[in-house]
């Protein structure tokens, strides 16, 4: 973690995680850049850091050397963003007790500012920490900064569509983006993946799903392709190479036509299409991928939605999903919550994404694909909810069609209503063992190659500081015993297994081998004969434990004997040498 000599603020990203703000790592979200650009234009200097580097910090230098940190700044900007900090694999957003922790240690005359989702729901749930100098921010926590330090005045305040454009690009090459640890170097490339918002808002901001926040943002404000696009162009020029746009709650109305009029505005395929090409003008985008479709908008719309389904697919990279929010299949409940479209409506957008998307990508999966979500606990929701959701889903696989993944969610507390938990139990086994389960095995067959996997852990679905050591990231480590996990980059990865080490923070190639309930098992292309280790062959379908321990003995045995004329020309002469029958499908794991 940087260090300053002389005070500085402190900018400390807690991570935020929205379905349109992603932000948790490799993502780096878009209201921590919007804080730095602040400072960047105001000429105040400042360091940038992750809330996993503050606990590093902690955790090598102690307590005290925390408060020294803290009792050594100008000034603390946080973004905390995970009202309940769910299971993450790469990075944890910042918790109420880190926060508590934080503002205790932080001397009584240092201004603080906190905003994010999760400073909202604290809040609500009670929490009112007494401190002067210290600021909640409930509405634009950039803006409120800015006013800050013109003023020395905490007021809530909102960014106007100039202040927007001007810290969006002056944040894309701030600190977050060029001190963020998941950026890499020229050698070693990270995989930070750069959040980008394109719109706010809804246009369903009349009448929209009850149970949604959107609507309370009025009218949607957009951002023009150019805009965006000479942000992300100051995002590679600091060294990014990945792109998600987010802030989007529908792809297709992106400066759809009619957003006041009309019940189901109509969707404008030629902004989204200017947008989409001049990212993918630029060579250094790697990774595109983007956020929600709303599915009564497509269907209300099939042609022009056609148009963009066929943008998408043409400059999004493969592996894209669009998350469609149906919620529930159920007309009591979709009357009872305004919800946004119908099961003849979904049907119909599904049919759409899928006849363009399905076919696979150069990373061997499918271009772009729908995803599903489903909220529990709305009103109106009864026994019967359940059984109309799963019959849809039941219509939908018997269709042929695919969908990338179905998210179920409880929603709990004041507005909704109590879940019948057996109900709800037996929904989501029923959905994980008929539905989740065949459409994985379809998504990512046996034998199908998925390239450039990013390997982030080892032995745990967790990264832990110890990942990063050379323990874990030479390549001595590759081939010993353990398991490995990574994924590939962009929106909703599946998570890899391999059955054996490899370094971390890599990429390489794998062929998928197996199945569990939301992940895959994996093993590598391109082994070399001459020095894969036992446990890489034991991972490889149809070579055992003994059968692999007979085929290193035998190498180390032969080299013993022929040290001049080296190892087995081919793995299948080593195989052939060890009396181990050859299968051809063994081939396509080595070199
Ligand atoms: S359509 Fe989506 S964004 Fe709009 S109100 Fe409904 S849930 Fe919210």
């Amino acid at each position: 973690m940087v260090e300053s000599a002389s005070p500085r603020w402190l900018v400390l990203d807690g991570y935020e995680d929205e379905p349109a703000a992603f932000g948790v790592p490799p993502y780096v979200g878009f209201h921590i850049r919007y804080l730095c650009g602040v400072l960047e234009q105001a000429k105040i200097e400042y360091d940038y850091v992750t809330i996993d580097q503050w606990r590093d910090f902690i955790r090598v230098e102690g307590e005290d050397a925390a408060s020294a940190r803290l009792s050594n700044v100008s000034g603390v900007a946080c973004i905390a963003g995970a009202v309940v900090p769910g299971r993450y694999l790469r990075g944890t957003p910042i918790s109420l007790k880190e926060t508590r922790n934080i503002i205790r240690q932080l001397p009584a005359q240092v201004p603080a500012l906190f905003g994010g989702w999760a400073i909202r729901g604290w809040r609500q749930q009670g929490w009112n920490p007494l401190r002067s100098n210290l600021f909640l921010a409930v509405q634009d926590t950039d803006a409120t900064l800015s006013n800050f330090l013109r003023s020395g005045q905490w007021k809530h305040c909102r960014r106007t569509a100039e202040e927007w454009t001007l810290w969006a690009q002056s944040g894309a090459s701030s600190k977050a983006v060029t001190q963020h640890p998941d950026l890499g170097d020229e050698e070693k490339k990270g995989p930070l993946t750069y959040e980008v918002e394109v719109y706010q808002g809804c246009v369903r901001y009349k009448r929209g799903c009850k149970f949604c926040i959107e609507p309370k943002k009025g009218i949607p404000i957009w951002r023009t392709p150019e805009d965006i696009i000479e942000e992300v162009r100051l995002a590679h020029e600091a060294g990014v190479e990945h792109v998600r746009l987010g802030g989007m709650t529908d792809t297709y109305t992106y400066m759809a036509e009619g957003v006041q009029e009309l019940e189901y505005p109509i969707p404008n395929p030629e902004p989204i299409a200017r947008l989409l090409h001049g990212l993918r003008e630029d060579e250094r985008l790697g990774i595109l991928h983007t956020d929600n479709g709303n599915p009564s908008i497509i269907a209300q719309h099939l042609e022009q939605s056609e148009e963009i389904t066929k943008t998408l697919v043409e400059t999004l990279s493969d592996g894209a999903v669009l998350s469609f929010g149906l919620e529930s299949a159920d007309p009591n409940v979709h009357e009872a919550n305004w919800l946004n479209c119908d099961a003849k409506q979904l049907k119909s957008a599904i049919r759409l994404i899928n006849k363009h998307g399905r076919g696979r990508g150069s990373r061997g999966l499918p271009n772009l694909l729908p995803g599903l979500n489903f909220i529990a606990g709305l009103n109106g929701e009864s026994s019967a909810t359940y059984d109309l959701n799963l019959n849809l889903l039941h219509e939908i696989r018997n269709e042929g069609l695919l969908l990338r993944r179905i998210n179920i969610r409880q929603v709990e507390g004041e507005g909704f209503q109590d879940i019948v938990q057996k109900d709800f139990n037996s929904f989501k086994s029923s959905v994980r063992d008929n539905i989740d389960g065949p459409l994985l095995q379809e998504l990512f067959p046996l034998g199908e190659k998925l390239c450039d996997v990013h390997w982030e852990t080892h032995d745990g679905r967790t990264r832990l500081a110890a990942h990063q050591t050379e323990a874990h990231t030479s390549k001595d480590c590759h081939g010993k015993a353990g398991i490995s996990f990574g994924r590939q980059i962009g929106a909703y990865p599946i998570l890899i297994g391999v059955e054996y080490h490899i370094p971390l923070e890599t990429q390489s190639d794998i062929i998928v081998t197996g199945h569990g309930a939301r992940s895959i098992t994996g093993v590598e292309i391109n082994l070399n004969h001459t020095s894969v280790s036992q446990k890489q062959l034991e991972a490889i379908p149809g070579i055992g434990e003994k059968t692999a321990w007979k085929l290193v003995s035998q190498r180390a045995k032969n080299i013993r004997k022929n040290s001049m004329s080296g190892a087995y020309q081919s793995p299948q002469q080593w195989f052939n040498a060890t009396d181990v029958d050859w299968n051809d499908n063994f081939a396509v794991f080595f070199e």
